[in-house]
């Protein structure tokens, strides 16, 4: 039976207990929900992969409290990621959100320092964020370690933006739920690596491109695929069909309104992965959902679409305009 509590000094201290005992717990974050473990314990680790039913070569995230706990985890802090952590992890800065940078280990698997390999599937790198949610802060400070947490859904499925969408998918395999509310971003972490001086994006997210270039050079890795399939893993997928198109106005869309034919035709990242579901629960069979312009977070939007829709792109037939 899965519990669910509120983010108050009970449910925060029953969530570090849990976590302190190898339990794995879902907790709010300003993303999305993720499925903490303790990021030290492989054990715990295991649990997260077997709830979710994620593929064993998907790494974790590892949320700390802050930059210093994150020096401790034996891991390279180039200059520049420093710069990064001042500005997008400290509390109160105009840049604070949601970055994932990815970390080389000081000492490579098997001896691979404090971070189990379990957590990264055997990379020699870690990738490590602040979380800004209060609560999740809270729950890292009162466990003293840091923790390992994707997102808190069955694998495959819409991220979850809501307690009740982290209870609809694993009602039953985890101990408790803090309901924090909705996320307020509604999409991910923006996941970032360094090469060659560069912040290179390898999921886009939350933080922009644009905020990360007032640091350096910005580049998208291929890997992130925007427009071409390639990616190895099911997503963000709802029940329904997911059809991605590409329309000049949002007026082309109500042809595609029908009984069991819904439209998606201004996507929003906080609302989201949230109608995917609301709209699985009406019995939809087919999501069309109009891509946005790729800058600013719509680039974060536009590769959450096609994955959802897994890369079927058409375009609106009465567009004159293309
Ligand atoms: P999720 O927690 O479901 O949002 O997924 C975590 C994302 O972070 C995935 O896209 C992973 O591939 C990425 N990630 C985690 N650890 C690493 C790493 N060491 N190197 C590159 N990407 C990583
Ligand atoms: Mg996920």
């Amino acid at each position: 039976m899965t519990l669910i509590k509120p983010p108050t000094p009970a449910g925060i201290s029953a969530a570090a207990e849990l976590l302190r005992s190898g339990e794995i717990v879902a907790i709010p974050t300003e993303t999305v929900y993720g499925l903490a473990a303790n990021a030290l314990d492989p054990a715990a680790i295991e649990k997260v992969f077997a709830a979710k039913g994620r593929p064993r070569d998907n790494p974790l995230i590892v949320h700390v409290s802050d930059l210093g706990m994150a020096r401790g985890l034996e891991l390279e802090i180039p200059e520049l990621a420093e710069k990064l952590a001042e500005n997008f992890w400290a509390e109160g800065s105009p840049f604070q959100g949601p970055l994932t940078m990815v970390l080389k280990r000081k000492t490579a698997p098997p001896q691979s320092g404090i971070i189990p390999t379990e957590v990264s599937c055997g990379l020699n790198t870690v990738a490590v964020r602040v979380p800004a949610h209060p609560a999740a802060l809270a729950i890292i400070k009162a466990c003293g370690f840091p923790l390992a947490a994707p997102s808190a859904n069955i694998s495959g499925s819409p991220s979850p933006t809501k307690a009740k969408h982290v209870y609809a998918d694993l009602n039953g395999r985890i101990p408790l739920i803090i309901d924090g509310g909705d996320c307020d971003c509604g999409v991910e972490s923006t996941v970032v690596m360094f090469d060659d001086g560069k912040i290179k994006i390898l999921r886009p997210g939350a933080v922009t491109m644009e905020m990360l270039s007032e640091f350096g050079d910005v580049v998208i890795d291929d890997e992130c695929s925007l427009r071409s399939p390639g990616t190895r893993h099911k997503h963000y997928s709802p029940k329904a069909e997911v059809i991605a198109v590409i329309a000049e106005n949002k007026e082309v869309f109500s042809k595609y309104i029908g009984k069991t034919e819904f439209v998606i035709a201004n996507p929003e990242a906080q609302t989201f992965f949230s109608k995917l579901r609301e709209f699985d629960e009406l019995g939809a069979e087919r999501i069309f959902i109009r891509l946005p312009e790729p800058v600013g977070i719509g680039l974060a939007l536009y590769n959450r679409i096609v994955r959802a829709a897994e890369f079927k792109i058409v375009k609106a037939e009465n567009d004159k305009s293309k």
